[in-house]
């Protein structure tokens, strides 16, 4: 196997190098039963007990308070954008959402198709570079819920502070789930695609206030009621059973490093680095306000388009891979989730420093 390279990534995304390992070796023989996990029955008691630790995990680290269900769900946060406001509006229903970037956006149109959508702030003027404090907007009475994207992947923003207006909350917290303590009691839906700080692609977790489960009109299919999961305890069909399993390890992990509190001061000083990078010259620009800047990705611009691309490149040949920008941005992107590494970080802030020095 080559060297391990710096992987910044924006999803799916680094995962810690130990449960790659031990993942490697249960879906060959996993506990010693001479059979992989994902060959296992889904109902077999060895997954059951995978699948309860999972939740017991996601519940201990993120402090769920016990009027929730976990879920482990499919077809991606993308499927949240419908099944939110599918169960929870109506005719005559209204709900207010913040348009913070494109998947904020995704979630926007897809409501529209339920309900009455307020859109309450939109970032799109100045590019989505600046996430609204709660003075900036207002969130009428009759609003079912406040639906915000609480890390904005593609521009590098994020919620420094939660909303505080009144109104339930809806989260999509697919890229910074577990990155930092939450008070979930403020939250009647938190959602998050795993693939970015939590495992592999093909599970979604959703975490549900349990009053929230009668809302849905009959109509709904069953595969797209909340109800039906939480009744079956995500096993109402076959399971996503590889993918829950990683998410196991990664929690494990977790709270081996120290949960979310130790989780959050280490995101902090790696962030801090690349941030100090950024603004030590005129050559590299932030994407983001400072106040509302991301702990997980770092958007960033050169001077030219041409010099982002030679950055990319050359720093691609010294293993610090994927720092290509999205294509709505353009530019860089330093996705630098839990499990990156520190040492990476260190290694691009040196790079930052030489290439501007070289270049600028
Ligand atoms: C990646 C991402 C999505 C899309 O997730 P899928 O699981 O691919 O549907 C949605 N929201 C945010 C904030 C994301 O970062």
């Amino acid at each position: 196997m080559p060297e391990r390279i710096f992987n910044f990534s924006p999803g799916p995304a680094v995962l810690p190098q130990s449960v790659l390992e031990q993942a490697a070796k249960d879906i060959v023989n996993f506990n010693n039963k001479g059979m992989g996990l994902i060959e296992m029955s889904h109902r077999s008691k060895d997954f059951m007990a995978v699948l309860d630790e999972a939740e017991a995990l996601i519940r201990e680290l993120l402090a769920v308070p016990t009027n929730y269900k976990v879920l482990f769900l499919q077809g991606g946060a993308s499927s949240q954008f419908f099944m939110v406001p599918m169960n929870l509006l109506g005719p005559g229903k209204k709900a207010t959402y913040l348009n913070t970037g494109v998947w904020a956006g995704k979630a926007i149109k897809e409501a529209k198709a339920f309900g009455q959508v307020d859109v309450a702030y939109t970032g799109e003027p100045n590019r989505f570079k600046h996430v609204p404090t709660d003075d900036e907007y207002s969130v009428a009475a009759d609003s079912e819920y406040l639906h915000l994207c609480s890390n904005n992947t593609i521009y590098g923003t994020r919620f420094p502070k939660f909303p505080d207006k009144g109104c339930m909350l809806i989260s999509d917290m697919s890229s910074d789930i577990m990155s930092r303590p939450v008070d979930v009691s403020k939250f009647g839906i938190i959602y998050a695609g795993a693939q970015k700080n939590m495992g592999p692609a093909g599970v979604t977790i959703v975490i549900i206030r349990e009053d929230l489960l009668d809302r849905c009109p009959a109509t709904v299919p069953a595969m797209l009621k909340y109800k039906t999961h939480a009744d079956k305890g995500s096993m109402y069909n076959t399971p996503p059973t590889f993918a829950i399993y990683c998410v196991g390890l990664v929690m494990r992990w977790l709270k081996e490093q120290g949960g979310l509190a130790a989780m959050e001061r280490r995101n902090e000083e790696k962030a801090a680095l690349v941030y100090q990078a950024i603004d030590a010259t005129d050559f590299y620009r932030g994407h983001a306000e400072k106040e509302c800047r991301s702990l997980m990705n770092i958007s960033f611009n050169l001077p030219t388009a041409e010099l982002e691309a030679k950055f990319i490149k050359e720093a691609a040949a010294v293993n610090l891979d994927g720092l290509k920008g999205h294509r709505d941005v353009g530019g860089c992107r330093a996705s630098i989730y839990n499990a990156f590494p520190l040492e990476g970080v260190q290694k691009l802030v040196e790079f930052m420093a030489e290439f501007a020095k070289k270049n600028g």
